[in-house]
């Protein structure tokens, strides 16, 4: 049964990046998250490892996935959940990111889930509030849960990740995704290529020790996994794609240039889609190919492992020392 155990998983009482953990945590995480995937597909689903525990989830950016699968974590967890919506907070009103922090941390919360449109954002707040903190995605910079859960979908699908050939596609520039999974496919032993058009390729590019591609069908050339990214217009301050039926034509994923990967390669994506724009329904929708459905699985299980992990080391008397 997981979370019986109190062997201690992560050396830091935050989960700010995948930058900052090693191998063994990653793979540790990992094994407790395959053991919540087996209590998320049981009928009862509930522990009461995070009984009496608070968990704030604050939102600065809109999302889907990510918030409601910590929620669903905290409370399979036995955690009360607060959900922080900013539209209705008085950060509408022009509170700062540190105010409205510091008023959160006063209702005592022992872990604050944040998603913040700063790259930096989680980890100035780490630095300022006596809670763990979880980076749900600061800006362009990270969003390390994410990363854990595709990770964690690979795994179970491949058995590990030495040698696989990952190409991930799409708008590397903006996206915290991207980042997140070059570094742990990296560290764990992928073969990480990016392919994108030069103006969605990231400045320090040559840098993440990646393949680089501007030519997306001779990334995908002999690639194991295929991993889409949404074009993320809200980044996007000017015209970085001539237009979406351009773009499509020469990135989006269809089934002709998925042949081109090796027979048995899946197709991942983070989510939300831009149908018609990054990838064709044809092939988001087949099972047979598409695990994204998969990934949101996934995903409760990692936040749950995540949750667990950052909760032993929580004092016993409640919160982590100032
Ligand atoms: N949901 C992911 C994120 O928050 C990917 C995306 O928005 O495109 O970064």
């Amino acid at each position: 049964m997981p979370g019986r155990d109190d062997t201690p998983i992560l050396k830091t009482s935050h989960l700010l990046g995948i930058e900052g953990i090693s191998v063994g945590e990653i793979t540790a995480l990992l094994d407790l998250a395959d053991d919540y995937v087996t209590l998320g597909r049981s009928a009862e689903k509930k522990l009461g490892l995070l009984k009496g525990r608070t968990l704030i989830n604050l939102f600065f950016e809109a999302s889907t996935r990510t918030q409601s699968s910590f929620e669903l974590a905290g409370k399979r967890l036995g955690a009360d959940v607060l959900n922080m919506s900013v539209k209705t907070s008085s950060v509408s009103k022009g509170e700062t990111l540190i105010d409205t922090a510091t008023t959160l941390n006063a209702m005592r919360p022992d872990i604050l889930v944040v998603r913040h449109q700063d790259s930096g954002a989680a980890e100035l707040l780490s630095r300022k509030l006596d809670c763990c903190v979880v980076n749900a995605g600061d800006g362009s910079h990270e969003h390390p849960t994410q990363a854990l859960l595709d990770a964690l979908t690979i795994r179970r699908r491949r058995g590990g990740f030495e040698g696989l050939i990952v190409t991930i596609c799409g708008d590397v520039l903006h996206s915290r995704v991207a980042r997140s999974n070059i570094v742990l496919l990296s560290k764990m032993g992928a073969r990480v290529r990016i392919a994108a058009p030069r103006t969605l390729l990231p400045a320090d590019a040559d840098r993440l020790g990646v393949e680089i591609f501007t030519d997306m069908r001779a990334a995908l050339a002999g690639a194991d996994i295929v991993m889409m990214l949404r074009l993320q217009q809200e980044r996007m301050a000017g015209a970085f794609v001539p237009s979406t039926r351009e773009y499509f034509r020469f990135y989006g994923l269809d089934r002709e240039k998925l042949k081109l990967a090796k027979p048995g390669a899946f197709v991942m994506h983070p989510g939300p889609m831009n149908r018609g724009v990054e990838i064709d329904s044809t092939v988001a929708d087949d099972i047979e190919v598409s695990v994204i459905q998969e990934q949101v699985e996934m995903g409760v299980a990692i936040r749950m492992a995540v949750l667990d992990a950052l909760s032993r080391g929580l004092a016993a008397g409640g919160r982590n020392a100032p």
